[in-house]
C-alpha cells in the first residue's frame, strides 16, 4: 500500500518543520498555517482517523496531548490554544492520517 503523506513526513522522506518528536509521534508546523502557531502532531504509526483508533492505541493519543501541551510551552501559548481533530471527509479531514492541530498565538475564537 502507498505510504501517504504524513507517513512520509514522519519517515523524513518528505521534509518538514519539525518542531519535536520521538518514538511514537511527531510535530511539525502546517504548511498551510491557520493562526500564528499552528502545528500538526501526529502519531508515526499510521492510524487513518481518530475513529479508526484501537485501544492498544489509547497510549499514542495521551503522548500527542503531552506533546500538544510541550510544544504550546514551547512555541509560547502556555494555557491558550486548540486542538483540533478531523475525522472522517464529512468533518473536514483531508488526510486520511491521524493528526491533532494545534492552533494559537492569537485570539482563537470559543467553537471551532
Ligand atoms: P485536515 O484538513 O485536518 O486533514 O488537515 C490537513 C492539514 O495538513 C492542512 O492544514 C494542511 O495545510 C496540512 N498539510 C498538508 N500537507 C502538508 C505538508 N507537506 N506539511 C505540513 N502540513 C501539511
Amino acid at each position: 500500500m502507498a505510504e501517504c503523506i504524513f507517513d512520509q513526513i514522519a519517515s523524513g522522506k518528505i521534509p518538514s518543520e519539525v518542531v519535536y518528536q520521538d518514538d511514537m509521534v511527531m510535530a511539525f508546523n502546517d504548511i498551510h498555517p491557520k493562526a500564528p502557531v499552528h502545528v500538526l502532531i501526529i502519531p508515526k504509526k499510521h492510524i487513518t482517523s481518530l475513529a479508526e483508533m484501537t485501544k492498544e492505541d489509547y497510549p499514542i493519543i495521551c503522548r500527542m496531548m503531552e506533546v500538544a501541551n510541550e510544544v504550546a510551552k514551547k512555541k509560547s501559548t502556555p494555557g491558550n490554544y486548540k486542538l483540533v481533530i478531523n475525522t472522517g471527509g464529512g468533518a473536514g479531514q483531508v488526510i486520511m492520517h491521524l493528526h491533532m492541530h494545534l492552533l494559537g498565538g492569537r485570539q482563537i475564537p470559543g467553537f471551532v
